[in-house]
């Protein structure tokens, strides 16, 4: 049997995920692969970050991969003018990282402020892309149209090359993301390419990888309005939120007047998307669900998604408030996850300059 994604027509539940082809290498050499990817500290994180690439991020981590987290807070004066309440949300995003099962001692959690060397990647990087190209960003496009701001400025269409700068900093090959992320891999992917050839060593080795995406079982979740959920748009479904919350956001998603609930991304992209999100959480499969729902129309669909992601989240909501305590922890770890980047970051840095020929 094939399904597919609720939005993007790949291959989903059955083969899970891009991990699962990856599963025979990561696990013969956890030591040969390196994680980063991040999240912008702009609000809590929902459950498109979790299927979309948090749950992949532990996995990874559990498998013995080094893991790198970035929380991009230059990146937040993309799309509005003032970062607001950034300290609280970058706390916050540590919480989430904690509590669904990022081991803080063996991760490294840092914000892009405070890896100087990481952010000075950037000047080369951009002399590697033509303006055409950052023009023709389909992501970039899309949060434009959604941006509170009259202009788009340069950092909103820069962004893209300073997030290959996040990525080839620390020589990552794999990059959990959601789906609105892969022209920014094959932005990455194109400058460590360039790099390499206008920079070879003299003994012929190149400076930085060719990372990958990887894409978790729900490349694309869709918020209570039928777009992407996404922080930022009002239309999401907090990992971190209480029992009732979660009730009543999922009872506001848009649905259809089609009381029959059938899995088909395609066609009934809305209700396709609660199925799967019912059928992540319960480990089955969205027909499944579907079957057993019939005719009973969107509110017991509401009813059985809510039912099922209150479940699913009660133990990791609940590790979150226990560790929501301790702010002190929170701001430690980012304080030891800033070292570690910056001795990479360095390192990185002088062997660009050397390859560059700077004095
Ligand atoms: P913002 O609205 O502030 O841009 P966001 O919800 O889009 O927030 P990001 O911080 O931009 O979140 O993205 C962090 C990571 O989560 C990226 O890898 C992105 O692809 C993934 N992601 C974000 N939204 C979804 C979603 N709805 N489904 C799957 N993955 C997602
Ligand atoms: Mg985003």
């Amino acid at each position: 049997m094939t399904t597919t994604t609720a939005t993007t027509g790949r291959p989903g539940l059955d083969d899970r995920d891009d991990l699962a082809d990856l599963d025979g290498s990561v696990r013969g050499n956890p030591a040969a692969h390196r994680v980063l990817t991040g999240d912008r500290p702009t609000g809590p994180l929902h459950l498109g970050h979790y299927f979309g690439s948090l749950r992949n991020r532990v996995r990874l981590q559990r498998l013995g991969v080094e893991m790198l987290l970035v929380i991009p807070d230059y990146q937040v004066i993309t799309d509005r003018d003032i970062a607001d309440r950034l300290a609280e949300h970058t706390e916050n995003l540590v919480l989430d990282y904690l509590a669904t099962g990022i081991d803080a001692d063996r991760a490294t959690i840092f914000t892009h402020s405070s890896v100087p060397a990481l952010n000075q990647l950037l000047l080369p990087f951009l002399s590697l892309v033509s303006v055409a190209e950052l023009h023709r960003n389909p992501t970039v496009k899309d949060e434009i149209a959604h941006s509170s701001q009259a202009a788009v400025n340069g950092l909103m269409l820069t962004y893209p090359v300073h997030q290959a700068a996040d990525i080839l900093f620390c020589k990552a090959d794999l990059v959990p993301v959601g789906k609105d992320q892969l022209p920014h891999l094959e932005v990455a992917r194109t400058v460590a390419r360039r790099f390499n050839e206008r920079y070879p060593r003299p003994d012929g080795t190149t400076v930085f990888p060719r990372p990958r995406a990887l894409l978790g079982a729900a490349p694309l979740l869709l918020g209570t309005d039928g777009g992407k959920m996404s922080k930022s748009r009002g239309n999401s479904i907090p990992l971190g939120a209480d029992e009732d919350t979660t009730a009543r956001l999922l009872k506001g998603a848009k649905t259809d007047a089609d009381r029959r609930i059938g899995y088909d991304p395609a066609g009934r992209p809305e209700v396709s998307n609660l199925l799967l999100l019912a059928a992540l959480c319960q480990d089955r499969t969205p027909e499944e669900v579907a079957e057993e729902i019939g005719d009973g129309g969107a509110a017991a669909l509401k009813r059985t998604v809510t039912e099922a992601v209150n479940e699913y989240f009660r133990p990791i909501r609940a590790r979150r408030a226990e560790l929501a305590a301790d702010r002190g922890h929170l701001r430690e770890v980012l304080r030891a996850g800033a070292e570690r980047a910056n001795a990479i970051a360095d390192a990185t840095l002088a062997e660009v300059r050397e390859v560059m020929g700077s004095l």
